[in-house]
């Protein structure tokens, strides 16, 4: 670890930062907590077993850090991991990541040969079983497949009509040693709506096609069909495995459910200080277009994240947790920065020591701050569109609040920033 000076300018993403002091935290950072992932597939996985517990760590584990995350997610139960890419699976493997590692989603420019190599499993969903075929004779190495049908969702997977010929054709090719099918599996589309009667014939399809594939042969280790909502909700979705994502980091993949409800607990702390705070005159206008005017005298306060951080352009009026109390964002967000409105004609001494205040956009919900989810209202998107976007720009800091359970990240920021002596460093 190298030591950062209070006075450094921006931390780039991969740059180690010390824990020696708080103030050496980079001034903008997505704190993760990764006793809070832990305890995320802990729950899952009880709520899944007897079937196992597939961690998604896809699009850099959700924006968390994909080895990071990878690495808590097993510590905490997981005995799988999914990726999207076969070049996000061969990641992990070369940071020496052993776990059974599945990738899905392919084009024919996919280094299938890499993937086999680095015992990578492979979903199928058609086209790709010759790709794979060929890769496997390549290497002289059987490649182990999981065969995917699209039960209803309408993305990948094979169609029911082709199910039939995709068993036979990958039956052939594990006869001639060249590939094992080790999975059968398929994705929900409306799981996070529980009432809706689409689960159940997903169901009923996902059964047929597994009873076709078993009576022509196949024996597969692993069935797999649920994501995070199916896991909490559907147990009869449950299978040999659940790939679960989003609750992973602690996230409600539910509109009426919080994390809480769940059971789960947000893994990010997205945080930064207050830049600038000043006095202003009733109608002021604030940022670029001036669509806020403040409604009488006041104080403004200058918050330097903004939508090259990832923060939703169009999320104005998303929460700010600064000194103990929620602001909402005022005017629109900017490249860089956003400002509050304290809503108080605060005096000098006050401003000032306000400057460098710890600012929380959202966080664990502990103390009543901010959520993942407020931003996701905000933004009129989903609380996983909010975490995974959050850019390159903002380094992520590794913290383990189960090492030091007294300075698990405060909503207001503080403790976090202050915190000393818990194992913390930035994604290398
Ligand atoms: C992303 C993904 C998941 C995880 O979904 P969550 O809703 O985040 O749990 C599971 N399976 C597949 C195929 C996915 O693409």
């Amino acid at each position: 670890m190298t030591s950062e000076t209070p006075t450094s300018p921006t931390v780039p993403h991969s740059q180690p930062v010390t824990a020696q002091d708080g103030a050496a935290l980079p001034e903008r950072a997505a704190i993760i907590d990764l006793a809070a992932i832990r305890h995320n597939v802990r729950r899952m996985a009880e709520i899944a077993a007897p079937a196992k517990v597939m961690a998604v760590v896809k699009a850099d584990g959700y924006g968390h850090g994909a080895l990071r995350t990878a690495q808590a997610a097993l510590d905490g139960g997981a005995s799988w991991l999914g990726t999207a890419h076969v070049s996000e699976a061969l990641a992990l493997r070369n940071a020496g990541i052993d776990a059974p590692l599945l990738a899905w989603l392919h084009t024919p420019n996919t280094d299938f040969t890499a993937a086999i190599e680095a015992g990578i499993d492979l979903g199928c969903s058609g086209w790709e079983l010759e790709h794979i075929v060929a890769a496997a004779r390549s290497v002289e190495h059987p490649a182990r497949v999981h065969l995917k049908v699209d039960t209803g969702l309408g993305r990948n997977g094979s169609t029911v009509e082709s199910w039939d010929q995709l068993i036979g054709e990958a039956i052939d090719y594990q006869d001639q040693g060249l590939l094992r099918v080790v999975g059968i599996f398929s994705h929900l589309a409306v799981a996070d709506e529980p009432h809706r009667p689409e689960t159940d014939h997903q169901l009923d399809v996902f059964r047929e096609a597994i009873a076709l594939a078993e009576d022509a042969g196949i024996d597969p280790e692993v069935r797999h069909l649920a994501n995070t909502p199916a896991t909490f909700t559907r147990p009869d979705a449950h299978f040999d495995l659940v790939r679960v994502g989003i609750g992973v980091y602690g996230l409600s993949p539910f509109a009426d459910q919080r994390s809480d409800d769940l059971g789960l607990i947000p893994a990010m702390t997205l945080q930064t200080r207050v830049a600038n705070c000043k006095a202003v005159p009733e109608g002021q206008g604030v940022s670029y277009g001036l669509h806020y005017k403040t409604k009488a005298p006041s104080t403004l306060a200058l918050i330097p994240l903004g939508y090259a951080d990832g923060v939703p352009r169009i999320a104005t009026g998303g929460p700010v947790r600064l000194a103990g109390r929620t602001y909402p964002v005022v005017g629109r967000i900017a490249m860089d920065q956003m400002v509050v409105d304290l809503d108080a004609a605060l005096d000098g001494a006050e401003r000032l020591a306000l400057v460098g205040t710890p600012a929380v956009l959202f966080g664990s919900g502990r103390d009543g701050g901010p959520l993942a989810d407020d931003w996701a209202a905000a933004a009129g998107t989903i609380n996983y569109e909010i975490v995974t976007r959050i850019s390159g720009r903002v380094p992520r800091v590794y913290v383990d609040s189960e090492a030091r359970p007294d300075v698990a990240p405060a909503e207001d920021g503080t403790e976090a920033l202050r915190e000393t002596e818990t194992r913390q460093e930035t994604d290398a």
